[in-house]
């Protein structure tokens, strides 16, 4: 099938080239001049594992370009995936998509369009953008005759640093629309991932229990609302844990462990009940937030997903009083943070704990050393106040610290030989953020280890 894919960001590039890689014709839109320029070069604009491997196999079946009137006419799906960042009032800013929809409609030349919200839109967006791509099309004075289109929701729920594996072998496909017509092509479109009958990627073999994925077909709000309701819940679960650990913190218990007594219950499971400084990265704190604001203009609260983003945000702040309880002062001690991306295995910084407790710790009068494997220097570029605080080298962070914190659980940290670097500190203090480390190992290196919560 013909697709345009507009935006090429973390998404829209995943789904583009995983598309493609199916055997889809596959033209991708962005108005990023330098971002399309490098995809045209083979080079992929973010730290995704797999995405440069994965350009390069399904390059006979992809595009880039600047222009709608290259990649809309004849699509038979038109995915759109640009950012919908929080505006002031904690609503998501559509600007991007509203301007994505105009330019979709000046294109159109189709009998049949589906155009398919992937961002992550509010509840009722599948609506509002159906109304922006009626109006901006019956303004054209060039309209073709004959085209037709409808709009749907595809929520995508892809985790950065695993993105193709998620796009590849989903949990789950959700599709929504209210016209039936789109229902099919999507179902069609989707064919291979659902019942597993593409060959693997070389680099990425297809897990031995991968089965036919389960296909969500419902209406366009059901599809809008199962993205906040899975990202919410998984906000919580994360929060939950850490309420939990501070408890534990308080009675003695050991919250990891605690954790994997919760988490082995099948009705619970294991994942997203890791304790640490919690959540970060562009959906969770996006989302709850837009979340809310979406039930507020039905009069609804929602104290349970308020409570999971208040939770959150404290996590971060005991961080640093976890600091101040062992260093009693802050003032003039160096602080080493071992991770700045919001998890491993991205380089995405969008609202990274690393940065509250960076800033936090300045704002006390600490000095501050950052490193990050991967993100260091997207860091440079988007975080200009802080990147003079960067270093490149572990002997540097490490020598004369008075404690050094690990914020994300880079494999590259948990495979540290942690012996070399004892020596170094003034003060051997390690807090965990993540609660990752042994801390049995640690103390017998000589350090004095901490954890965030217990
Ligand atoms: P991103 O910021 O990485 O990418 C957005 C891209 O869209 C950018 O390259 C930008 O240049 C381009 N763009 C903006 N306006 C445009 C326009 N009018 N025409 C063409 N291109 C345009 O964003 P992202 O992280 O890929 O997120 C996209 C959406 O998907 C958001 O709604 C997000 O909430 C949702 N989402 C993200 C993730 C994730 O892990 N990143 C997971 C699930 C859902």
């Amino acid at each position: 099938m013909k697709v345009c894919v507009v935006g090429t960001g973390y998404v829209g590039l995943t789904t583009g080239v995983s598309l493609a890689f199916l055997g889809h014709e596959v033209t991708c839109v962005d108005l990023d001049q330098a971002k399309v320029d490098m995809l045209r070069a083979g080079k992929c604009p973010i730290y995704e594992p797999g995405m440069e491997e994965l350009l390069a196999e399904a390059s006979a079946n992809l595009r880039f370009t600047t222009s709608y009137a290259d990649a809309v006419p004849g699509a038979d799906v038109v995915f759109v995936a640009v950012q919908t960042p929080s505006a002031a009032d904690g609503s998501p800013d559509l600007q991007y998509l509203r301007s994505a929809a105009e330019s979709v409609a000046h294109a159109l030349d189709h009998d049949f369009t589906v155009v398919v919200n992937k961002s992550t839109v509010p509840i009722g967006s599948g609506n509002w953008v159906d109304a922006i791509l009626r109006d901006s099309f019956a303004q054209r004075a060039d309209r073709p005759a004959g085209v037709e289109f409808a709009v749907a929701s595809n929520p995508e729920f892809l985790r950065e640093g695993n993105a193709i594996a998620d796009t590849l072998f989903p949990d789950r496909i959700v599709i929504g629309s209210d016209n039936p017509r789109s229902l099919e092509v999507l179902n069609r479109l989707y064919r291979p991932i659902i019942n597993q009958t593409f060959t693997a990627p070389t680099f990425l073999p297809r897990p031995e229990d991968a089965t036919a994925v389960p296909l969500v077909s419902t209406d366009l709000a059901s599809a809008e609302l199962i993205k906040y309701a899975a990202n919410a819940f998984l906000a919580l679960k994360i929060s939950y844990v850490n309420e939990i650990g501070q408890l534990a913190a308080k009675v003695g218990a050991d919250i990891s462990e605690v954790a994997r007594g919760m988490g082995l219950d099948q009705r619970i499971g294991s994942r997203f009940l890791q304790p640490g400084v919690g959540w970060g990265g562009s959906c969770f704190g996006k989302d709850t937030k837009a979340l809310i604001a979406t039930a507020s203009e039905y009069n609804l609260e929602m104290p349970i997903v308020k409570a999971a983003r208040d939770v959150n945000q404290r996590q971060r702040a005991i961080a640093v009083e976890r600091l101040q309880d062992e260093l009693r002062i802050l003032k003039g001690r160096k602080i080493g943070l071992l991770g700045l991306a919001f998890k491993p295995n991205t380089d995405d910084l969008r609202d990274a704990p690393a940065l509250d407790i960076a800033n936090s710790l300045l704002a006390r009068g600490a000095r501050v050393k950052l490193h990050d494997p991967v993100a260091a220097e997207r860091f440079r570029k988007e975080q200009p106040e802080l990147a003079p605080y960067l270093t490149e080298s572990l002997d540097e962070l490490f020598a004369d610290c008075d404690a050094v914190v690990l914020v994300t659980e880079w494999a590259q940290y948990l495979e540290l030989d942690w012996s070399k670097f004892v020596g170094l500190m003034r003060n051997p203090l390690v807090l965990d953020g993540r609660h990752v480390l042994d801390g049995e190992r640690m103390r017998r290196l000589g350090y004095k280890y901490v954890a965030v919560a217990g």
